[in-house]
Formats: structure tokens, C-alpha cells, sequence
């Protein structure tokens, strides 16, 4: 691509500036190609939802798991949703990929609670666009609950802190609405948004995941672990649960259960898994208990 773009560069006698619109032609295809394929995935919903489990830090047990969207390619690979989310979301196609996703892990938790007999809960992301534009996202919430029969205490819905800054009222109405039904509310990544102090005492979440990029610092940097306790003593104080992200090593293990935080979750208990191996996966963590 970039040897093209040099070719005609040259070719063509101009300059630099040359060399950078062939850049762009380049990666604004490879948007459009990557757009178009979606749409067509969308269409017939060829993703997968994969399951992180969360630990409690002061049992060791499994408490929930969090639902990951899975896009496989041709290769018999998988595409990042960091990869094509942030695609779906500006191609308008987020609010249907994530309905497919929140139903698919509501329906997915009713047959893992069968197989493992224990009760978790289900933690699923949303998007800006479910967020805001389905201002019905408090009925559509209802309505799967009640087609796939999962008690909505067992639903834990996932938001970021950019999704609620720009109209912190109604963000906040939408919260109590949800939480109304039964659902409980955590924030995903906290500490990375632009965001006030202040607007956290006012929320109506039950938990504050602390964002991974804090966690791999925790045992290097004095930075890091600072915001881990900062995170861990205002979660306490205002009575919300506080989820570590990211957790790789029995280091950063140790120091956040030190700190008293209450969950975690990251590639040193388990990566995401496809439903069958996470039922394996849960139904070995209680045979020794
Ligand atoms: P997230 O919600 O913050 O999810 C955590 C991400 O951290 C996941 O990446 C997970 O695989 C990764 N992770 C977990 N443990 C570790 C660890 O120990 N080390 C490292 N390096 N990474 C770890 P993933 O699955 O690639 O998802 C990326 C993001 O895509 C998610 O971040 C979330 O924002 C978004 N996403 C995924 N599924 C959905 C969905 O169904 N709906 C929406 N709206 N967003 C989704
Ligand atoms: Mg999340
Ligand atoms: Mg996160
Ligand atoms: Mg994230």
C-alpha cells in the first residue's frame, strides 16, 4: 500500500503531500471494505459472544462474568471489538449489534445458571448509541428479561463515563430507570474519561471497574497505584462494589486485594472463553469448594 502510494508519488513528480493522500485513500477504503463487511455480519448475525468470569477477592469464587463480542474472520481467527466496534458504532450499525449481543448473553446466563446451578451475574457492555438514541433502552432491557427469563438482579449493565458527562440528567435518569427494574449498573474503564470528581457522588451505579491501564502500573509505578486506592477507598465510601480490570500476575493480585477491593477480573484467572469452555471452567472452580 505504502509502496504504491510512493510509486505514484514519484510518478507522478509531486511531493510529500501526494504521498499522504494515497495514505488516506488507502485507509479510508480499508474503512469502507471494513464497514460493508459488517453491515453484511450485522445482517446475519455471524459474531459470537465470548465470557470473561470475575472473581470475588474476598472468596476466591466466581461471581459474574462479563459478555465480549466476537467477530470471526475468515482465517478462523477473531476480530478485536476494539477493532470494529468503534467502526459499527459511527456506521450507525451499534444499536442492533448490541441488542444482538445484550440478548445473546441474557439467554446464554439462563443455560450457564442451569449447567452450573449457582447464581452470577451477567455483566454486558453498552454502546453510546443504545445508550442515547434508544431512549427505549430501559423497554428493550425489560423485554429481553422477560423473553429469556433471567431475573434481573443477575443483569449487570456496563456504561462509561463518556456516555454520561454530556447530559449528566438524563444519563442519570436512564440509570435509576434501569435500576428500577432490578438491574444493576457498574462503570467500565473508570479513571480514563474526562470527568469531575464530583459527578461520581451523584451517580446511581453500584459498581466502579477500575480500568486496566491503571492495574498493569500497580506494581511499577507509584502513579498507578495510587489511582487503584483512590478508586478502592471512593467506591467504599459511597457504597459501590470496585472491580479491578486487567489482572495478569499474582503481584497486582495480591496488592488490590490488599487494598480491599471486592472483585477482579483479567488473564491470570481466565481470558474470554466460548460458552462451552466457560461452563468447563465454572463448573471445575466450585468442585473443590
Ligand atoms: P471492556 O469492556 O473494558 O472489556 C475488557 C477488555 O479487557 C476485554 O477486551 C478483555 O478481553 C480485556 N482483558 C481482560 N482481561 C485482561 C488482561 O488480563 N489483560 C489484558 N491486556 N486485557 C484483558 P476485548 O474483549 O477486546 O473488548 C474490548 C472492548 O470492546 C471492551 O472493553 C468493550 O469496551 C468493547 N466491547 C466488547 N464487547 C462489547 C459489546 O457487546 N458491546 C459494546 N458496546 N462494547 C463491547
Ligand atoms: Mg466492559
Ligand atoms: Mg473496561
Ligand atoms: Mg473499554
Amino acid at each position: 500500500k505504502a509502496d504504491m502510494a510512493m510509486f505514484h508519488a514519484k510518478s507522478s513528480g509531486r511531493n510529500n503531500v501526494q504521498f499522504f493522500t494515497e495514505e488516506m485513500n488507502a485507509k479510508a477504503l480499508s474503512i469502507l471494505t471494513l464497514e460493508r463487511k459488517l453491515r453484511l455480519a450485522v445482517q446475519e448475525q455471524a459474531f459470537e459472544v465470548y465470557y470473561q468470569p470475575q472473581v470475588s477477592l474476598h472468596t476466591g469464587q466466581v461471581t459474574g462474568v462479563e459478555a465480549l463480542l466476537r467477530w470471526p474472520d475468515e482465517n478462523g481467527g477473531m476480530i478485536s471489538p476494539a477493532d470494529f466496534i468503534p467502526v459499527a458504532e459511527e456506521a450507525g450499525l451499534m444499536a442492533k449489534l448490541g441488542a444482538w449481543a445484550l440478548q445473546r448473553a441474557c439467554s446464554d446466563a439462563v443455560k450457564l445458571y442451569d449447567r452450573v446451578g449457582f447464581s452470577f451475574k451477567m455483566a454486558v457492555n453498552l454502546s453510546a448509541s443504545q445508550f442515547q438514541h434508544s431512549g427505549d433502552i430501559v423497554s428493550q432491557v425489560g423485554e429481553v428479561l422477560e423473553q429469556t427469563g433471567l431475573p434481573a438482579a443477575m443483569l449487570q449493565l456496563e456504561v462509561t463515563e463518556s456516555m454520561l458527562i454530556e447530559d449528566m440528567d438524563a444519563a442519570c435518569e436512564i440509570l435509576e430507570q434501569l435500576r428500577r427494574i432490578g438491574v444493576t449498573v457498574a462503570i467500565d474503564d473508570f479513571g480514563t474519561g474526562y470527568s469531575s470528581l464530583n459527578y461520581i457522588t451523584k451517580l446511581p451505579v453500584d459498581c466502579l471497574k477500575i480500568d486496566k491501564s491503571f492495574i498493569s502500573d500497580v506494581t511499577e509505578s507509584q502513579g498507578g497505584s495510587a489511582v487503584a486506592m483512590t478508586v478502592v477507598t471512593l467506591g467504599n465510601k459511597l457504597g459501590m462494589k470496585v472491580l479491578a480490570e486487567g489482572i495478569e500476575t499474582a503481584e497486582q493480585l495480591a496488592f488490590l486485594q490488599s487494598l480491599g477491593c471486592d472483585e477482579y477480573q483479567g488473564y491470570y484467572y481466565a481470558k474470554p472463553l466460548s460458552f462451552e469452555a466457560l461452563v468447563s471452567c465454572l463448573s471445575d472452580s466450585r468442585k473443590g469448594h
